[in-house]
């Protein structure tokens, strides 16, 4: 965690990182360069005096290139609208384009079964900025509508998966 936080990650090639030793943390070296070769991580910490006890448990340097990755592509750029619909009785909702995506989360609002009534969220991504129409059917109101994707980090989708 310190590493990462203290931005000692550097990407430099599409599977290869250097991490920037830290005296404070133990580490003997200026640079450690951390590679991941067939799904595996290695760092060139295991080369050195205290590889053999580095690799038998956990090395930070991995741990740190785990971080700043997950946190890169937590960061990035996605397109996405939010529809959020009340509905008594019937819902449906589809998208009419192809190649997006989309979450849908219904929550039941009413335990009343004669009366049912739903919150319906509907979460569209796309890699791409893009305007959607969607078909619609909530209650009685049907239609269709044009929704504009916009800008978003794509932690925010993250969070509404569940
Ligand atoms: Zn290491």
């Amino acid at each position: 965690m310190r590493r990462f936080e203290n931005g000692s990650v550097r990407q430099v090639a599409e599977n290869a990182w250097v991490v920037r030793g830290d005296p404070r943390l133990g580490d003997r070296y200026p640079n450690y360069v951390v590679r991941l070769r067939d799904g595996r991580y290695q760092c060139s910490c295991f080369e050195t005096g205290w590889g053999l006890r580095r690799r038998g448990e956990v090395c930070t340097h991995i741990a740190a290139v785990i971080l700043h990755r997950e946190y890169s592509r937590l960061m990035q750029p996605i397109y996405a609208a939010v529809i959020s619909m009340e509905c008594e009785g019937d819902y449906y909702i589809e998208v009419l384009d192809k190649g997006v995506k989309a979450i849908r989360r219904v929550r039941a609002l009413s335990s009343d079964l004669t009366k049912p009534r739903y919150r319906v969220t509907y979460v569209i991504t796309s890699n791409e900025p893009r305007t959607v129409r969607i078909r619609y059917a909530c209650g009685d109101e049907t239609g269709e509508t044009e929704v504009a994707l916009s800008k978003v980090m794509r932690f925010v989708i993250e969070l509404m998966k569940d």
